[in-house]
């Protein structure tokens, strides 16, 4: 497995919308090689999410993983790939809370999210699979999509004076948050 180099901001690979997974594509060597090493470079850089267009692939994949230790969940969530993924908000209600991002490093900012989704994908296999997730995990599945689309959180935050870094969130904000 490899640690794969990350997309930042101003690369034009995390700002294009990205392609379907074909099923043929989805059974190669390749695309299960690539997604190991997503899973790799994500615990790498503490990531609990990461999408194909981060690591310069513009594929409509991401993974997601949030430990167990993390108080935004309860009991965190397991492995998960997503591809191919649509979100559905279930209900209107939003929840503010932060974000970071390994394609903006450095960064915090408060983001509103839907609070309820409906999660449809395939999995490495090319298995369709259907989950609700709320919380944290809802926010996660939201920010990774959204990378498939070219966008990143800073494009959903309401006001930009949440907007503050690593150093100064931790010394005046909060302990414990991982990029995205
Ligand atoms: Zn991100």
């Amino acid at each position: 497995m490899a640690i794969l180099k990350v997309a930042r901001i101003g690369h034009p690979v995390v700002r294009r919308p990205a392609q379907p997974v074909s099923p043929e594509a989805l059974r190669t060597p390749a695309f299960q090689r690539l997604i190991d090493d997503m899973r790799q470079t994500m615990y790498e850089y503490d990531g609990v999410g990461l999408a194909a267009p981060q690591i310069h692939e513009s594929l409509r994949l991401a993974v997601l993983q949030v430990p167990v230790s993390d108080e935004r969940t309860k009991g965190g969530v397991p492995f998960s790939v997503l591809v191919n993924p649509v979100v559905t908000p279930l209900g209107p209600e939003t929840l503010d809370a932060w974000e970071g991002c390994l394609s903006v490093p450095d960064l915090r900012g408060l983001v509103p999210r839907f609070a309820r989704v409906r999660l449809e994908a395939l999995d490495r296999e090319g298995q369709p699979y259907t989950l609700e997730a709320e919380g944290f995990h809802a926010r996660v599945i939201q920010h990774e999509c959204d990378h498939l689309d070219g966008s990143v959180y800073l494009d959903r935050m309401r006001d930009l004076r949440s907007l503050t870094f690593l150093k100064e969130f931790e010394d005046h904000v909060a302990h414990g948050h991982e990029d995205e």
